[in-house]
């Protein structure tokens, strides 16, 4: 599949080519302040707005729809920038294109339902409009891939991925975990489609918009889609991660823009593969935080049935079985076996103060309080 650059798009060569403006269309004031302040401050090449907003529950901010659509044309109009809104299904291309909207995007949730994309590719044939699409909530590369082939098989080359970041169940620091080894692998199967970082659904607050902004420059994404609002924290949704005009101009005027341009230097490859090593040893600390939540069940369970701690049979099952999977992993048995005795320690330092927690509570010692 061969697409072509974003410089195609309204000529523009920025780099990072700049999306911004608010998550949701709520009202013109909102939409003709935020622009205004953003064209001043930033000047975007693009203007984002969502009408149809799709929303996890039920009575959310759902979008203004087509009344919306009004607002944006009138803007669009008055500012003299482009503007790109969401679209889920045919009737909203069939909209966006009526109302003049320059550059369409498909959602995270759309992305996940091939039914879904199909229809809309359906919709667009023959239509020469920029789409971007979104990866799918969940970190399935091939899903991703396929949505953006179903739209290429249309006829729509002038295309973008925009990495939003991933949907992970339990603890993380991130709205959505950015797993940069998914955009890399994508830049690396399909080298010429632009990909924009949004770092605003990753991080999911304000705070931490800016480093996960730098790292999406650092490993040579094309671009930046980033949510401004002129009242942040009266935003109808996505409140928290949004950002004053003028903040997101200081933002931008931190970044450090390195040069890449589609060139895979060793600085670069050693920044994508130290991505992948924090990936994997964040993977390997979530794995750990599981096995102390089953460590705690096991204590219980041993302090139940009056019995010790250590097993000498269980922990010999442990040597053996764990040098044979390093044999077959390829990795050394001397390695895996000083990290079980590592782990096998710390189990017994957890399930020993489990143990002596729950003496505690059952001498009256301590009170579940
Ligand atoms: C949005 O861009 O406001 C949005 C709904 O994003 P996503 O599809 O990434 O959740
Ligand atoms: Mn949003």
């Amino acid at each position: 599949m061969d697409f072509k650059p974003l410089s195609s798009w309204f000529g523009t060569t920025a780099t990072p080519f700049l999306i911004a403006g608010p998550c949701g269309a709520e009202s013109f004031e909102q939409l003709d302040e935020t622009v205004s302040r953003l064209k001043a401050s930033v000047a975007p090449q693009l203007v984002r707005a969502g009408v149809w907003k799709p929303r996890t529950r039920p009575d959310s901010f759902e979008g203004k729809g087509e009344e919306a659509l009004m607002w944006l044309r009138d803007i669009r109009q008055r500012y003299q920038l482009p503007i790109t809104v969401e679209v889920a299904n045919p009737k909203h291309v069939e909209l966006a294109l009526q109302y003049g909207v320059d550059v369409l995007w498909i959602g995270a949730r759309t992305t996940v339902n091939p039914f879904s994309v199909q229809e809309i590719a359906n919709a667009l044939t023959g239509v020469k409009v920029p789409v971007m699409v979104k990866n799918p909530v969940h970190a399935d590369l091939q899903l991703w891939i396929g949505a953006i082939e179903r739209l290429h098989r249309a006829g729509i080359s002038q295309m973008a991925a925009i990495h939003r970041g991933f949907h992970r169940y339990g603890f993380s620091s991130y709205r959505n975990d950015p797993m940069w080894s998914l955009p890399i692998e994508l830049r690396t199967q399909l080298p010429t489609l632009p990909i924009i970082c949004d770092p605003s659904h990753i991080a999911g607050k304000r705070s931490l918009v800016a480093e996960i902004a730098q790292k999406g420059l650092d490993l040579g994404f094309d671009g930046l889609m980033i949510e401004s609002h002129y009242r942040p924290d009266e935003a109808l949704s996505d409140a928290a991660q949004q950002l004053l005009p003028e903040d997101l101009a200081a933002l931008l005027s931190n970044l450090v823009i390195r040069s890449n341009k589609g060139v895979y230097d060793s600085a670069n490859a050693l920044v994508e593969l130290r991505q992948a090593i924090d990936d994997i040893d964040l993977d390997i600390l979530r794995a750990l935080s599981k096995r102390q939540e089953i460590i705690e069940k096991i204590a219980y369970h041993k302090a139940n049935k009056q019995m010790t701690i250590f097993q000498l049979e269980r922990w010999q099952e442990i040597l053996r079985t764990r040098g044979q999977w390093a044999d077959k992993l390829g990795i050394s048995r001397t390695h895996v076996e000083k990290l079980c005795q590592l782990l096998h320690e710390e189990s017994i330092r957890l399930q020993n103060l489990s143990m002596n927690d729950q003496a505690d509570v059952q001498d009256g010692r301590r009170t579940n309080a």
